[in-house]
């Protein structure tokens, strides 16, 4: 069952018509009952980063925001219309950390859900290993408020606020060597 907060649950009128009875379709799609229209609710991509200093220790940042404020997130954030995820990861960075990517490697994927206010986001996390020019004018800034480089290793998944960071994380420490 999807909650009230699923995309599924949020509308009663049909953007369209304008009568109420538009819902649930299949687990992926609402559909008018009177004109037809039908609307699909789709993943949104994100980008996170996996930076390492040369102790390689990973750059973790902290959520200024909800959801999960104040804990420990991978730099990162959503890829915006029109954007390939390369430019997004490299902007990301940019903004948050104000720190130049000079190459990227990707990883894999993670999807995960995200409850921002009253509606619940799929996204898909697309995870890139991140090699920075330098660590000179490293400074916290944008929806991030504050950053620290942790061994990985230590890093207690409670202290992690996302659940598809946690498993970037997992995945990360699986493939270490
Ligand atoms: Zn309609």
């Amino acid at each position: 069952m999807p909650s009230n907060s699923s995309p599924l649950k949020l509308f009663t009128y049909c953007p369209q018509c304008g009568n109420p009875g538009f819902s649930a379709d299949t687990e992926k799609s609402l559909k008018c009952g009177d004109c037809g229209f039908r609307f699909f609710i789709n993943m949104t991509a994100t980008v996170v980063a996996l930076i390492r200093n040369e102790e390689n220790e990973l750059l973790f940042t902290v959520r200024k925001h909800d959801p999960a404020s104040g804990m420990l997130d991978l730099p990162g954030g959503f890829v915006d219309l029109g954007e390939t995820a390369e430019q997004a990861i490299v902007r990301e960075i940019k903004e948050e950390l104000n720190l130049n990517i000079s190459k990227l490697g990707f990883i894999g994927t993670f999807p995960n859900s995200y409850l921002f206010e009253t509606v619940e986001y799929s996204t898909l996390n697309l995870a890139f290993n991140c090699t920075v020019e330098s660590f000179q004018g490293l400074q916290a800034a944008d929806d991030v408020s504050g950053y620290v480089f942790r061994d990985p290793a230590h890093v207690q998944h409670k202290e992690i606020g996302l659940e598809s960071i946690r498993n970037i994380v997992t995945h990360l420490l699986s493939t270490d060597n």
